[in-house]
Formats: structure tokens, C-alpha cells, sequence
């Protein structure tokens, strides 16, 4: 049993073939995580990292307590199940599944006693004295199985070990090693291509693309809360609908338009839209997944799409309805206006007929154009009205004093107020609110939406508290931008900064000095930081690298000298925004021109290959 993080895990073939990029999960111990993806993503490279039988080329991976970079694979107390089983042919079941304790000098009855364990557990004990050719594919796949289960391993790995069986043997074997991940109680990490045998099998999925991982999530929320609209495609079947929109909003709500449908988001979704889309004119995609698009009679709820049924699947329980709201377009599989929807019975409907489908619009899906990314968020950042006079700012349905800070860069007017959730807080005191909705995000963390004056905010925060509350909302002035007319006047004070440099090494005097150097400006580096340097190869000197820094990790003090450019006041927690060269950071606390670095915090990066290096 082990928890197994991979920590900014890269595979790079050739030095230019980037495989896998900047691969980060923290996999608990016990769960059964899913890599699942198109051929060609990157989750057996992966995969076989973890196992060891591919080299890292930059980031951590920690088995249990262990740093397993360069641990031999046999020394990682894993075990694999291959895809094409890998049996020894002219051995019995019972050696095959044997085999690996012999090799490891286990006693003979203590093998006897744990291959007959596993083949019971397995259902295979009938045929441990056959050969593998005698076996069908999912006994043979089984055999592997008790193979791996008989080593105890810690981990787990799976990579598509189903594929090679037919469809009904693949739904079985399905249920058969989720049952045994369940008697074992270890961690398990299984690599398919099959969406369903993900989000039947998986607590967790990690959705990859083109060697970036492009979601990690319960299969509930991937479902329900896609980031892009890759993953909104991939997962679920029928697959979700696309088609080309845009928003604008209204009175009542935000209306999406497309070429042949009008529908309104309602209000109570509308919040989580970003604003910059609501303009009528960006384009964006609508998405409606096929049970969220129904054909009636009527639709009660107003919120409706006619179009032409092109053909119908009847799959039993439910009915598949392929229309298209454009005629002239019936018989285009892939073209803008055609749609899936999915019933559970409604006789009345066949190819030809015009049929009205009402639409869940609670339900519906927004990602930009150009880059997929969704639009419509799980953990909105809104942004509310903010009325700024004689030091004081109007918002939420309260005046409240701006921060020195804040009072003497926001001349009078009305901004736009972005309020991220990590800004917001409950408190004893700051705006006066109501509780609306509570969503449990999991692992302790709840996210309420909380109505203040006529604006909503969403904030996260432990569980306790129920809708129809009254709470105060606190803000963080320093995680706020206020902005007019889309220009930023005051931003949020950021989390990171980045310096652009080289890592270099010279003699001073006897002495060898490494340093990280930025702008001609020469930082001593600690010897830590540079076995971690070393431990990346010597190119690291020839490479243009970023060194990214923690603004709450840099103090004062130290004999980095740097500029003061202003002190900045907000109230309970004081900044000061420096300059070193080029670059501009803030940091907590006052005065002093001269800063220190806490080297374990700094990150590395490979400008040229943009990767991270630790
Ligand atoms: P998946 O398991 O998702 O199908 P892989 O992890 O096998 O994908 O491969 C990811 C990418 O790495 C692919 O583009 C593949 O061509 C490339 N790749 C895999 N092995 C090598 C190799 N030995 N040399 C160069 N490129 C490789």
C-alpha cells in the first residue's frame, strides 16, 4: 500500500520529442486511478515511468516515502499487467503465476499457499495445470492477474489490459478488477483508451491530450464540470453536442444564440459565465449533452429547439434521435446544426417529422472558440460594481474604507470589481450576505454562493453553514483588480514572479561559486539548490532558464540589493513593491533594500523547452 506522487513529470525523446508534459498528481493510497486518453497522449509513457522501464527527464516521482527516479524497477515493489498478457507459453498456470516468487527465493509452500490464494480469488483454480494456449483471452488475462497479485505489490499498474478482449468478456473483466481493487485494498493505476472503462473503474481520471494532462477529476465531475471542451467530447456517450454560439446578456438571464435557436441561461447559472463573453459577439461553443435535449410534445419550459429527425436509434431502454435544426443538412453527420438527443421512450417519433426537443438549460455548456477552454465555471470569479468616493468604496450592498493602498490610486467613479473566491472569506465582519447554494467541492472544502446587496459572490470555505443564512463576507483587498472600461487600474498583488537568467559557476579567489544570474545581477545559490542543478546534467549551465519565486517566500534581509519602487498599505498585511533590474515583485513587510531567497521554494524552468526542471 503506498501513495504515489508525480511531481512535474516530464518525457522528452531525442531532446525534442516532449511525450509527457509537466505531469502532476498526488495519487492517495488505496485509490484506483485511471489514465485514459486518445492513442499517442502520452499515459503509457507514463505509465512506464512510474514502473521504471522508461527514464524521467525531469520532475519527481515518490513511491511511499522513497524518491524512485533511479530506483531499479524491481526495487519499486509494483507490479504490471500487460496488455498482451506476457505468459511463458510452455509453462503451466500454475508456474506462470509461480514464476516471479520463485525467482525471489520465496518458500515452496509459502508459493504453493499464495498461488492457490490468487487463483481462488480469480476463479482460474480449475486451470492451473493447463498451458496458456488453452485458456481463452480473459482466462489468460487472469493468469496475468494472479501473477501480479501474488508479488503483494504496493502499486498496481495496469496498461490497457482489456483490449484485447471482445466486448462482453471486457465488461466482465471491468467489474472483476474493480472487485478486486476492492479486496486488495492497493493503490491501482490502469492506462485505457475506453472512456466507459474509465469512469466505471477510475475514482479519479486523469484525462490526457497530445502529452498534457487536461483534467484530473472524479468521473462525476469531469461529467458535470469539464475545463475544455476536449474532455466535454471525450467523456460521455452519446458524445455531447457542439454548436457554434454566441452570448449576450439579458435582463432575465443570457441569451445563446445560435444559427437556427435562441435559449436564456438562467439567472441562477448565469453567474458562473465569464464576463467577456457576454458581449453578443465572441465566439463561443455551445455545448448540450444528449440527455440535457429531449424530444416532447411541448416544452413546458419555453426553453425549446425544432428541427427534422434524420434517423432513430432504438437501443432498448433508450432511444438515440439524431435531428438537425437545418433541413437542408439532414444527412450530415458532422455538420454545425446537427444533434443527438437520447430518450427513454417516445414511439411518436421517426426519420422526417419535425419534432420540438425541450433543452435543460441549467445543463449547458460554453467553451471558447479558439482555445476550447470552458467559459462557464464550477468556482466563478465574478466581477460586481464597485462605487468609489472620498476613500470609500460602494459594493455588495455596503460602503466600506479602501485601504491606504487602494484610496489613493482609485480616483472617484464606478470600477469593475474582480472578486476571485480565494479574495473572499467569511468573517465577523465586512459584507453583509445571505447564503444561496451550497456545493460540496469534497475533501472538507465547500463552495458557497452568497447573495450581498444585488450582487452574488462564491467563496470557499469549511462546511457548516446552510442556505439561508446570514453571514459577512470579508475581501482581501490585495487579491483584487479593480478595472474601468476593461483597463486595469489597480491589479491583484501576484502570487510569483518570474527571472529570466542562467545558472553559472565561477571562481572567486579558491573558492567556486555557483550563481543564478539575471539582468547582470549575480545571486549566490545555496549548495541544495545546486545538487538539484547538477542532478539535471551540465547542460543546465548552456540553457536560458526562469527561476520562478514565491512572493510571500522572499523576505527582507539577505544581500540581494534591490530597488524600493512604492509601499503599499492595505491595511492589516503591508507590501512593498520592489525592483530587481527588470523585474518587478511585491512582497509582505516594509522597508530595507535588500532581499533573500528561500532556494527550496524556487522553481526552474528550461526556457528553450519550456520545462520545468524541479
Ligand atoms: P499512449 O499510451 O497514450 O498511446 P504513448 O505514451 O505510447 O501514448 O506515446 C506518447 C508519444 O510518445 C507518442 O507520440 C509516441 O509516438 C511517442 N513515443 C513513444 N515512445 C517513443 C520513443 N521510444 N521514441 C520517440 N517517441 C516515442
Amino acid at each position: 500500500m503506498a501513495k504515489v506522487s508525480l511531481k512535474h513529470i516530464y518525457k522528452v525523446y531525442d531532446g525534442k520529442v516532449k511525450a509527457v508534459n509537466d505531469f502532476n498528481l498526488e495519487i492517495e493510497d488505496k485509490e484506483f486511478i485511471v489514465f485514459v486518453g486518445p492513442s499517442g497522449c502520452g499515459k503509457s509513457t507514463t505509465l512506464r515511468m512510474v514502473a521504471g522501464l522508461e527514464e524521467i527527464s525531469a520532475g519527481e516521482l515518490w513511491i511511499g516515502d522513497t524518491l524512485c527516479n533511479h530506483v531499479e524497477p524491481k526495487n519499486r515493489n509494483i507490479s504490471m499487467v500487460f496488455q498482451n498478457y506476457a505468459l511463458f507459453p510452455n509453462m503451466s498456470v500454475y508456474d506462470n503465476i509461480a514464476f516471479g516468487l520463485r525467482m525471489h527465493k520465496v518458500p515452496k509452500n509459502e508459493i504453493d499457499e499464495k498461488v492457490r490464494a490468487a487463483a481462488e480469488i480469480l476463479g482460474i483454480t480449475e486451470y492451473l495445470d493447463r498451458k496458456p494456449k488453452a485458456l481463452s483471452g480473459g482466462q489468460r488475462q487472469r493468469v496475468a492477474l494472479g501473477r501480479a497479485i501474488v508479488r503483494e505489490p504496493n502499486v498496481f499498474l495496469f496498461d490497457e489490459p482489456l483490449s484485447n478482449l471482445d466486448a462482453k468478456l471486457r465488461a466482465r473483466m471491468r467489474t472483476e478488477i474493480t472487485r478486486l481493487h476492492k479486496r486488495l485494498q492497493t493503490t491501482f493505476i490502469y492506462v485505457t483508451h475506453d472512456q466507459i472503462e474509465a469512469m466505471t473503474m477510475g475514482d479519479r481520471i486523469v484525462v490526457m491530450k497530445g502529452g498534457y494532462v487536461q483534467q484530473i477529476d472524479t468521473p462525476q465531475n469531469l461529467f458535470r464540470w469539464p475545463e475544455n471542451k476536449f474532455v466535454a467530447g471525450f467523456i460521455g456517450t452519446p458524445q455531447m453536442n457542439f454548436f457554434p454560439a454566441t452570448l449576450k446578456r439579458d435582463k432575465g438571464g443570457v441569451t445563446v444564440t445560435t444559427k437556427d435557436f435562441t435559449l436564456t441561461v438562467p439567472a441562477s447559472e448565469a453567474y458562473r459565465l465569464d464576463e467577456e463573453y457576454l458581449d453578443g459577439e465572441r465566439k463561443v461553443t455551445l455545448g448540450i449533452r444528449p440527455d440535457d435535449i429531449r424530444p416532447v410534445a411541448k416544452a413546458k419550459s419555453g426553453a425549446e429547439i425544432r428541427a427534422e429527425v434524420a434517423f432513430v436509434e432504438e437501443l432498448g431502454t433508450q432511444i438515440l434521435v439524431y435531428a438537425n435544426t437545418d433541413k437542408s443538412r439532414l444527412m450530415e453527420e458532422n455538420s454545425e446544426t446537427a444533434f443527438c438527443a437520447a430518450t427513454a421512450g417516445n414511439p411518436g417519433i421517426c426519420a422526417g417529422k419535425e419534432v420540438c426537443f425541450e433543452v435543460n438549460t441549467a445543463k449547458l455548456h460554453f467553451f471558447d472558440e479558439a482555445t476550447g477552454q470552458t467559459v462557464k465555471h464550477r468556482i466563478p470569479t465574478v466581477t460586481v460594481k464597485g462605487a468609489v468616493k472620498g476613500g470609500k468604496i460602494k459594493m455588495l450592498g455596503a460602503e466600506n474604507a479602501l485601504p491606504p493602498a487602494l484610496s489613493t490610486k482609485l480616483e472617484n467613479g464606478e470600477y469593475e470589481v474582480t472578486l476571485p473566491a480565494e479574495a473572499l472569506a467569511f468573517g465577523k465582519s465586512g459584507y453583509a450576505g445571505t447564503v444561496e447554494e451550497v456545493d460540496d467541492l469534497g475533501k472538507g472544502r465547500v463552495l458557497y454562493r452568497v447573495c450581498c446587496g444585488k450582487d452574488r459572490v462564491f467563496l470557499i470555505a469549511e462546511g457548516g453553514r446552510a442556505a439561508g443564512e446570514s453571514v459577512f463576507v470579508g475581501v482581501a483587498a490585495e487579491k483584487v483588480t479593480f478595472k474601468q472600461s476593461g483597463e486595469v487600474i489597480v491589479g491583484a498583488i501576484p502570487a510569483t514572479f518570474r527571472l529570466g537568467g542562467r545558472y553559472v559557476r565561477f571562481k572567486d579567489g579558491k573558492q567556486k561559486k555557483h550563481c543564478i544570474e539575471t539582468d547582470g545581477v549575480r545571486i549566490e545559490t545555496p549548495l541544495e539548490f545546486n545538487r538539484k542543478m547538477y542532478d539535471r546534467g551540465r547542460s543546465v549551465f548552456k540553457r536560458n532558464l526562469a527561476f520562478e519565486a514565491s512572493a510571500d517566500k522572499v523576505k527582507f534581509g539577505g544581500d540581494i540589493p534591490v530597488t524600493v519602487e512604492e509601499a503599499l498599505d492595505y491595511g492589516d498585511k503591508k507590501y512593498t513593491r520592489l525592483r530587481l533590474n527588470e523585474t518587478t515583485f511585491c512582497i509582505e513587510g516594509e522597508g530595507g533594500t535588500n532581499v533573500m531567497f528561500d532556494f527550496d521554494d524556487v522553481k526552474v524552468y528550461d526556457s528553450d523547452i519550456d520545462m520545468r526542471l524541479f
